[in-house]
Order: structure tokens, then sequence, then C-alpha cells
């Protein structure tokens, strides 16, 4: 078996979710792990039914409608995201593109920034919604949206990477739809965190529609290989801790307020701790400037 990814033939068995009874496998040369064998596509296209975007479904999308507060963790990413554009093109960027955009609220704040907002979306229920807000939905799968080339200033792809079967292909879309100094921001969980080897084969992130578990190591490669020029990473993510806690504070009460505040302010600490390429948490942001 090759790696979908490197080429490599140093693909092994890695482990097996206990939750949902699939293998993963790793190829221990890029470091990203993968389903095996792959769902078929019309069961991955089984996966993002309304049910699944409303938190309806066994494993599922959380709403962002219902969540309050997550106008604050955005708008500190989006924030950050042009600081990073200005640093390496001393001009302001004009535009963005969220892949997985969802119901759009990641573009909404966008465009308070000035940025044109535009998504990609694979649900034709969640599209019809973010288009409602004045974002310009490109439907569809990544790989067969047309999308234009050396376009993009900003791209983002949080919580998605994960579900792509062929990451490989879908990242050298993403590349080739950027413009020049263009940045592109990739959250996922570092599978190879201390965290996550934890818990072996009960870890939390093996769910039926998550195709691939990438590394830090494996992500970065990734970038790298398809032409970005520089690779920053950030842990536990790119932006501080103050959005977060506005977040859950809005979202929980009573005592369980202050256990989840607590929690999370532990977390965002922890997830600081790095030896080498080594982490501590699973929590990772990378970003790639073309
Ligand atoms: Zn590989």
């Amino acid at each position: 078996m090759k790696c979908s990814i490197c080429g490599s033939d140093n693909v092994k068995f890695f482990e097996r979710s206990e939750r949902y009874n699939f293998d993963v496998y790793m190829c221990f040369d890029c470091r990203v792990g993968f389903r095996y064998p792959m769902p078929s596509k019309e069961e991955v296209s089984n996966f993002y039914s309304k049910e699944y975007y409303t938190g309806n479904s066994y494993y599922s999308y959380l709403d962002e409608r219902r969540v309050k507060g997550s106008s604050f963790v955005w708008r500190e990413r989006i924030d950050k995201l042009i600081k990073i554009y200005e640093g390496f093109n001393k001009i302001k960027p004009s535009n963005i593109i969220d892949i997985g955009c969802s119901f759009g609220g990641l573009l909404l704040e966008a465009s308070k920034f000035g940025l044109k907002p535009y998504g990609i979306e694979i649900s034709s229920y969640s599209s019809y919604y973010a288009r409602r807000r004045g974002i310009e939905v490109f439907e569809g799968h990544l790989d067969d949206v047309d999308l234009p080339k050396g376009f993009f200033d900003i791209a983002t792809m949080v919580e998605v990477i994960e579900h792509l079967d062929n990451p490989l292909k879908s990242v050298k879309k993403v590349f080739e739809s950027l413009r020049e100094g263009g940045v592109f921001l990739v959250q996922t969980a570092n599978i190879l965190g201390l965290q996550n080897r934890f818990y072996g084969g009960r870890y939390h992130y093996y769910l039926p529609g998550h195709l691939h578990y990438f590394s830090n190591v494996g992500l970065r490669k990734l970038l790298k290989s398809v032409g970005f020029r520089e690779v920053l990473e950030f842990y536990p993510v790119e932006f501080g801790l103050l959005p977060k806690l506005i977040k859950v504070y809005l979202n929980a009460s009573g005592l369980d307020r202050y256990f989840k505040l607590v929690k999370t302010g532990m977390y965002h600490v922890l997830g600081k701790v790095k030896v080498g390429d080594l982490t501590l948490m699973s929590s990772m942001v990378v970003v790639g400037i073309k």
C-alpha cells in the first residue's frame, strides 16, 4: 500500500477505532494517518445530511447558530490572519474563502473587516443559509467546484482537512486559487500529540467522517510539498485565551461555567507545551504562505 500524500510505501497499521470499528493506517514517512479501507463516495456524502449540520445526527457538527459568542473567536482569528497577511505583503487583503464554510459565521465576521467573503460548502442546506447572509458560496466538494486561480488573499480550512479523501489534491487546488503572498490556515487535531496517544483506540477524533489524521509534521510536509514557501505553526491556536473564555462564559452557567473556564484556561496553557515536534495536547493551527 502506498501513501496517497507522499507516495511512500512505509505504511503500516496504526490503530483501530474502538467505538466505530474502523482501522487507521499510518505513513511513517510523512506521519499522516488515514482510514483503510476508505469508505465509498456514497457513504461519505451520506455523512453530510441536514441532520449533521443541525447537530441532530449520531455524530455531528455542532450547529454554530446555537452557540453563543463564536463571533469573539472568529473576530480574533480574522484579525490575526489580516496581520499575518500584512506582515508578508505590506498591503491589506481584500478577500477570503472559507472551505467548509457551513452557515458562514466566520465569513460574516470577515466581511465586517472589509474582506469580500467567499465560501465552499458541500451541504445545500447550509449553503442556502450562508448565501442569505451575503456570502458567495461555491456549492459542492472542494475537488469539484470551479475556483478562480491566483485570486484569493486568505483561505481557511477549520476542522475540514480530516474529512477530505485526497488532501494532497485538495490542498494543491487551494494553493492554485491563492494569490502570490496568499495565506492559508488549517486547523485540525494533531494525532501524534501525547493527549491523543494516551487514548489510543478511544481517541475522540476517530469519527466515521474523518478520513485522514494529521500530525504537525505531516501537515507541514504537505504544505511545503505543494509549494507554500513559509509554514507557521501555532499551539494550541493562533489567537489568545480571552475570546475562548468569553465563549465558554456565555454558553455555560453556575458551577459548570467555572469548571469549564478553568478547564479551558488549563488546556490553553498546556497546549503550548512542546518539545521539538512532540506536543502535549492535540490542538494546532498551521498557516502556509504562498
Ligand atoms: Zn506519506
